[in-house]
């Protein structure tokens, strides 16, 4: 069962299992967040592996302050403003990723844009003493509501985390309201703990609301990385111009003269396939082979949300509907 600390004294624990990859429930002031090392694929794998969740979508990736937002994301002049109005606070501002930030790509689902926030309290201190920012989507089993109390977080997810830290109820309980500028404009993505008026009347204009070009709302975003070449799953055998993207010890048939060639894991752990799909899917697309033959992936565990990503990606392309 996950220990549960008093915020006061969790820090060194919690800094100890982030360094390791690992993964720790945390209070914020929206709710209770399933933290991860954005940086490192194993603890954000960590985090859908312990949600259950039967999908990658993208996370907001949490900061503790400006120079390490800018670090990670471009800012517009709307979104600086939003930023210094509201931050720490329940705002997550939907931003185009600087290159080369280091964000793990499993953070973002693979996209170029990334949700980012900058939260109060015990989460806000973490990540200055860690100097990396942290994924956190909601600490609670998937399909379930999200955790407002440390007691609920350990009884839903006590058995698959190590620790817990207590903060106490969170004050707004809500998720945050998330919104991204787009050509001076600003559109709200997912209402939550700041009021759209209150947006509204500090940057002196009305925000457009809905889909717009491409619905973007949680969970429907049009946007989601899919490779230009062709994909192919459950491949058992490999065609001469066919690249291979390969899971575990056993190879199919023709692998060796495929023309490019990367095993998710070799030894078959989830996790670690988890980590590497989007860099290898995007590195064997820039290898110029028409096709992209998968292996067969496990549906245990996070191979359904591998499966998931897999399967839309090989999925027909239609860009007039977006790919939830
Ligand atoms: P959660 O972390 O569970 O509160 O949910 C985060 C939500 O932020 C997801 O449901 C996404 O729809 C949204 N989100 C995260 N990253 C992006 C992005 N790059 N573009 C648009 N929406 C995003
Ligand atoms: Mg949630």
């Amino acid at each position: 069962m996950a220990e549960i600390l008093a915020a006061g004294e969790a820090l060194e624990r919690a800094l100890t299992l982030l360094q390791g990859g690992d993964v720790v429930a945390i209070p914020t002031e929206t709710v209770y967040g399933l933290a991860g090392d954005a940086t490192n694929g194993i603890g954000v794998a960590c985090i859908f592996e312990a949600k259950g969740r039967p999908r990658f979508n993208p996370l907001i990736a949490h900061v503790a302050d400006m120079a390490m937002a800018e670090r990670i994301a471009v800012f517009d002049p709307l979104s600086r403003k939003l930023a210094l109005a509201f931050w720490p606070g329940p705002l997550t501002l939907v931003l185009p990723q600087r290159p080369g930030n280091g964000i793990h790509p499993l953070v973002t689902a693979g996209l170029d844009t990334i949700a980012l926030r900058m939260p109060r309290g015990f989460g806000g201190d973490l990540i200055a003493k860690l100097g990396r920012p942290l994924a956190a989507p909601s600490a609670n089993s998937s399909g379930k509501i999200s955790a407002t109390t440390a007691q609920a977080v350990a009884a839903d997810l006590g058995a698959r985390i190590k620790l817990v830290v207590d903060g106490g109820a969170t004050p707004v309980g809500l998720e945050s309201t998330i919104v991204k500028a787009e050509d001076g404009r600003l559109r709200l993505l997912r209402p939550g703990g700041i009021a759209a008026g209150e947006i509204e009347t500090q940057i002196g204009m009305e925000m457009l609301r809905g889909g717009g070009a491409g619905v973007e709302a949680p969970g429907m975003l049009a946007s989601h990385y899919a490779p230009g070449a062709a994909v192919r799953l459950n491949a058992g055998t490999v065609g001469k111009d066919e690249a291979l993207l390969a899971f575990g010890s056993q190879r199919a048939e023709g692998w060796h003269h495929a023309a490019a060639f990367l095993n998710l894991s070799e030894t078959g752990d989830l996790r670690e396939a988890a980590s590497n799909l989007f860099a290898y899917m995007q590195q064997l697309d820039r290898s110029g082979a028409p096709t992209i033959a998968v292996e067969k992936v496990p549906f245990e565990g996070l191979g359904e949300a591998i499966n998931d990503r897999l399967s839309r990606a090989a999925a027909p392309r239609d860009n007039t509907q977006p790919k939830t």
